[in-house]
């Protein structure tokens, strides 16, 4: 089995969907992996460091697309490069499957199996695989770190003879994956934290790693079977806001990484919360690339507001640490592959019954074959 890894495409994108280590994985289970020439570079992985584990490198991205069974991307391929995949193959990448009806077409008309990372399930034997686990926790890192650095204050308290330096306050609304990592990361470096969810028992989570929960009582707000929270109503969101708005203004840095599954991640922080907040005070907003939790944020770029908060709605926070992103996500994939190996064809089986191929396989035989985007 050919497996091809392109280089990717989108220009803030860093990482790529194989390290040298996870190449060697799938080259021992008997598959034939080439890279694109240059795949690696901005995950420093240099050409040589694959063909030192037995992978090929190629400058023939069209050739290869054409001739791989396996093509393995992080992002989504444009229409005009499934059209180069010979029927009967596999692709595997983040494809936002919610958004994009018109891929998910292409990919049954050229015949190609199309897996979404985003869609494989949260359940004990997929966790190996779970990409968007594997990124969030970076990004919540990242979001901390990122803070961090623009701030003109410190996290830490400092007691000193030229007198006491209070530790930053920092406020994280969304206590899943990356909400989880963000509370460690601040916690380390000495901040107070408070953190919402609207699952009780990420509350309880966050408590665990030191954090105080913020707690609002919004009634019912029971979650899906997957543990994603379930959008809430109108009312329970203006709730919401107006509670955790008191807390924003005595912040340092608030993080927001809510989303619900399937989407647009909600407005939890409106443009009057913003201005309430001190000068110099930063808010990351981690769902900013599927449109924010927060208003005035800009997707992609940091912005000042007119009373000095900075709002960092940058895209890609985990592949500002390619590296190891590159690691754990080229793991994701190698398990993936690894656990549907048949080892006598020496290839992946694709089998709709398997629980977890529900889930995430979106394309096969020439048509949709998921339930949730058949229509
Ligand atoms: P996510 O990225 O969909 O959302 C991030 C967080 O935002 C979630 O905790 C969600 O509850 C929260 N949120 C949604 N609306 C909100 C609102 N209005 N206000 C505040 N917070 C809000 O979620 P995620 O991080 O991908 O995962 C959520 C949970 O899934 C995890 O905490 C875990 O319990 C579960 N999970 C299970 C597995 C597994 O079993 N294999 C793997 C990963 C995650």
């Amino acid at each position: 089995m050919k497996i091809f890894v392109p280089k990717e495409t989108e220009a803030i994108e860093t990482r790529v969907a194989l390290d040298p280590v996870s190449a060697k994985k799938l080259i021992d289970l008997g598959a034939e992996v080439v890279i694109e020439s240059g795949a690696g570079e901005k995950a420093d992985h240099a050409d040589a460091a694959y063909t030192e584990v037995g992978a090929t490198t190629t400058s023939d991205r069209a050739g290869q697309l054409a001739a791989a069974d396996i093509v393995l991307r992080v992002r989504k391929p444009s229409p005009d490069e499934i059209a180069k995949q010979k029927k009967g193959a596999i692709h595997v990448s983040f494809l936002d499957p919610f958004n994009e009806p018109d891929l998910i077409k292409a990919f049954a008309t050229q015949g190609v199996t199309a897996i979404s990372l985003e869609m494989i399930p949260r359940t004990t034997l997929a966790q190996k695989m779970d990409a968007i686990s594997s990124q969030a926790n970076l990004a919540g890192y990242v979001s901390v770190i990122l803070a961090a650095n623009r701030m003109n204050t410190i996290f830490p308290m400092m007691m000193t003879p030229a007198g006491t330096i209070s530790p930053a306050k920092v406020f994280i609304v969304g206590i899943g994956v990356a909400g989880l990592q963000a509370i460690a990361t601040a916690k380390r470096l000495g901040a107070r934290v408070t953190a919402f969810d609207v699952r009780p028992e990420a509350l309880e989570q966050a408590e665990s790693l030191g954090a105080k929960a913020l707690r609002i009582d919004l009634g019912e707000t029971s979650g899906t079977d997957q543990g994603y929270a379930k959008e809430l109503t109108p009312e329970q969101l203006e709730k919401q806001r107006q509670e955790q708005g008191k807390v924003c203004a005595q912040s340092d840095v608030v993080i927001t990484t809510a989303k619900v599954f399937g989407r647009k991640p909600p407005i939890l922080i409106r443009s009057d919360v913003v201005a309430s907040m001190k000068p110099g005070s930063i808010i990351v907003d981690l769902a900013a690339e599927g449109g924010g939790n927060v208003e005035g944020i800009v997707p992609g770029e940091e912005v000042v507001t007119d009373n000095g908060v900075r709002l960092i709605g940058l895209a890609n926070f985990e592949g500002r640490v390619s590296k190891h992103a590159t690691q754990v996500l080229a793991a994701n994939f190698a398990n993936m592959l690894e656990h549907f190996w048949d080892a006598e064809a020496k290839a992946v089986k694709i089998d709709l019954e398997d629980v977890i191929q529900k889930g995430c396989v979106i394309t096969h035989n020439g048509a949709v074959v998921h339930e949730r985007f058949k229509d």
